[in-house]
């Protein structure tokens, strides 16, 4: 059987590498060229707040132009924000971000019409280009047309702000790490504009990040933590480096793991609606409790926000209700708003949920039900191998397949897959408990090292 093509230069997030080695301007060009002879109109841009960012914009926008689309320069902005903005009244977009990688990366992501990021069938069309140079340019009276606009993430700020009753966040104190990102224009408007009184920490734009990494990770959230505590803040809102992403800390300073931020935002959400939600197999099963506590179901997808969109939209094609999609990294998706992970609108919601409960954030997140989980990975190039030996070895499991293996024990469950960019497996493994958890991982740990040993691996 002939083998499906698959990308090579995309993952589940666009093109992303180390800059002048692995992104260079001549290839964001390329990506430009053949995204520009595969689209017509007009295409929408962006950057974050990266070093690079300039210089691979101009060699993206070349790409658009020679091949006769016509470009609107949106300048620094969150990625969802470009995102909706295409979504709106775009043919199309391309944003220049690394997200959460560190100062040094770069990359690009491509973005359909609907505001979704370009499938994986299309995105292998746009590779093969890019491999075989076939690239559409147009003659001196058929190039595009650049504009810039970079006042357009106004529209963005004021569809978020005006889902919500007016003056919801009066009272409440919110202290923002945008870290130095494109969120210092978004998140802490939005916020001022439901009301909140708003601090920031990393608050200017800065693409050498000084003051934390693009990864919002608790030991990066000190500054945040210390700022909630001092002021007395409601609670720190952080964003990943092209805030798609939102993380939390409660108003104790406490870093609130992303799984119950994603499973307290459920609860709100389901008590108010039935449907589904979405959201990846690697996904704390603490959201699909919370579901079927309120009459929701959840249905899962592979790993990658792209498939929870796209399983998102195919439900509602069918006619069914979605209450919401997410991943357990931060990144929630409100199909009231837009079909992608956004930051900025996360921020609002906690708000909201904030305000609504009139609690503190702390005795939400701990009125959640309590789960254990253990994430591990084995560097091993046999990775295949290793996954058939498992299947064979836990055939009588209740085993699902949708990405790697996922066996369900009541409400346990472990999921090892292989990584689709390094040479290792990936293993979380999760129970009600911290000895159920352990004796489940030694488990599957114990199969792993076994087959590990074998010849065949
Ligand atoms: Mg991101």
């Amino acid at each position: 059987m002939k083998k499906a093509p698959s990308k090579r230069l995309f993952g589940t997030n666009g093109v992303r590498g180390v800059v002048g080695t692995e992104i260079t301007p001549d290839l964001v060009y390329k990506i430009g060229a053949a995204f520009g002879s595969m689209r017509s109109g007009r295409i929408a841009v962006g950057r974050d707040t990266r070093t690079s960012g300039e210089t691979l914009l101009h060699a993206l926008k070349a790409g658009l132009l020679g091949t006769g689309c016509n470009v609107v320069d949106c300048g620094i902005l969150p990625t969802p924000a470009l995102q909706f903005l295409i979504k709106e009244e775009f043919d199309g977009g391309a944003m220049i971000t690394a997200s959460h990688n560190p100062p040094e990366y770069n990359g690009v992501k491509i973005i359909e019409s609907d505001g979704t990021e370009m499938g994986d069938e299309e995105t292998i069309k746009l590779e093969q280009r890019i491999f075989d140079q076939t690239f559409s340019i147009k003659p001196w009276n058929e190039v595009g047309i650049e504009t810039s606009a970079s006042h357009l993430v106004e529209r963005y700020i004021d569809a978020i702000v005006t889902q919500f009753p007016p003056d919801i966040g009066e009272g409440i104190v919110v202290a923002v790490d945008p870290g130095s990102g494109p969120a210092c224009r978004t998140t802490p408007e939005i916020l001022k504009r439901m009301g909140c009184r708003v601090l920031t920490v990393n608050g200017v734009m800065d693409g050498t990040f000084p003051g934390r990494l693009p990864e919002p990770t608790p030991e990066g959230l000190a500054e945040l933590s210390a700022l909630v505590v001092s002021s007395g803040a409601s609670f720190g809102i952080a964003h990943d480096g092209d805030a798609d992403r939102s993380v939390f800390v409660d108003e104790k300073g406490h870093y609130i793991e992303e799984n119950r931020e994603f499973a307290l935002v459920a609860k709100q959400f389901c008590t108010q609606q039935k449907g589904f939600i979405v959201t990846p197999v690697s996904t704390s099963n603490l959201v699909e409790a919370i579901a079927s506590s309120n009459h929701c179901e959840v249905v899962y997808t592979k790993v990658g926000s792209i498939y929870v969109a796209r399983t998102m939209l195919a439900l509602i094609h069918d006619k069914k209700k979605v209450v919401l999609g997410g991943e357990g990294n931060g990144g929630l998706i409100f199909p009231n708003h837009q079909f992608c992970r956004d930051g900025g609108m996360t921020a609002a919601v906690m708000v909201s949920i904030v305000a609504k409960n009139n609690k503190n954030l702390s005795s939400l997140v701990k009125s959640l039900p309590k789960r254990y989980m253990i994430k591990e990975k084995v560097k091993t190039k046999k990775a295949s191998v290793i996954m058939k030996e498992l299947k064979r070895a836990l055939m009588k499991e209740h085993l699902d397949e949708t990405d790697g293996l996922k066996i369900t024990r009541g409400s346990s469950w472990a999921l090892i897959r292989a990584s689709g960019t390094e040479p290792l497996l990936r293993i979380i493994v999760e129970s009600e408990n911290k000895t159920d958890t352990g004796k489940f991982f030694n488990e599957i740990w114990g199969l792993i090292a076994e087959s590990l040993k074998s010849d065949h691996a």
